[in-house]
Order: C-alpha cells, then structure tokens, then sequence
C-alpha cells in the first residue's frame, strides 16, 4: 500500500495540493503577519522568557527559607509569562511543524491562560502567606 503524504496550509492545516503553501490568500496573510510578530519579538520574549524561568527557580529553591518572596518570586512571572503568551502567542517551531500556525498560537493561547490563573492563584497565596 502506497502511503500519500499530504500537504496542509501553513496556517490553517486544510489539505492542499503539492505546489501550494497555504490554501487562501487570507491564510498566507495571516501567515506572513505571524512571522513579521515573531520577528520583532522574539528575543524580547526569550529575555523574559529566561528571567522568569530564572525567577521562579531560585523562588522555588528559597521558599522554605523566605516563603513570602519566594512565593512572589513565583506568582509575579507567571503572571506576566501568561499575559505574554495570551497577547503574543509564538509557538515553537516543533508545534507550528506539527500544528501549523493557526492550531499551534490556539494552544499556547491556552497555555498562557493556564500560566495566568496560576500565577493569580500563587499569588493569593502568596498574600494569604503574609
Ligand atoms: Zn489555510
């Protein structure tokens, strides 16, 4: 048996013919909007990317120590990471492979939502720790 492989919109992920990259005008629009976005901020993102992550290690590692920083120390970046990724939701090259742009911005939209309500609820806590 012959296994086809098939082409799909490099935004939406509807099937297409062989010589195509995207199915519509709309869909390449689009497609070209997300990359002109992810250009000028992708590093903006990865800076504060790498100062959240950074902030909510040594939060983590000092909260037996200082529950109360730690504590914000956590809740504040991932309040902001979520923000970010609602507002600007770029996915990583793997889920755009995988997912197409469309699909891939959809779950870390959702990502970014889930950041978000855990960085509210760690920050009540932190609050309630005070
Ligand atoms: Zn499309």
């Amino acid at each position: 048996m012959k296994v086809k492989q098939l082409k799909k919109c490099g935004y939406c992920a509807k099937e297409i013919s062989y010589h195509e990259m995207y199915c519509c005008d709309e869909c390449q629009n689009s497609a070209n909007k997300f990359y002109e976005t992810r250009d000028k901020v992708t590093t903006l993102m990865s800076v504060i990317n790498g100062i959240s992550v950074m902030s909510i290690g040594i939060g983590l590692f000092i909260f037996s120590f200082f529950r109360e920083i730690g504590a914000f120390m956590v809740a504040i970046p991932l309040v902001i990471l979520g923000i970010l990724y609602i507002l600007f939701p770029i996915p990583a090259d793997v889920m755009i492979e995988k997912n197409k742009i469309e699909k891939a911005q959809k779950t870390t939209r959702y990502i970014g939502i889930a950041l978000l309500i855990l960085g509210i609820i760690a920050t009540i806590f932190a609050i309630i720790t005070i």
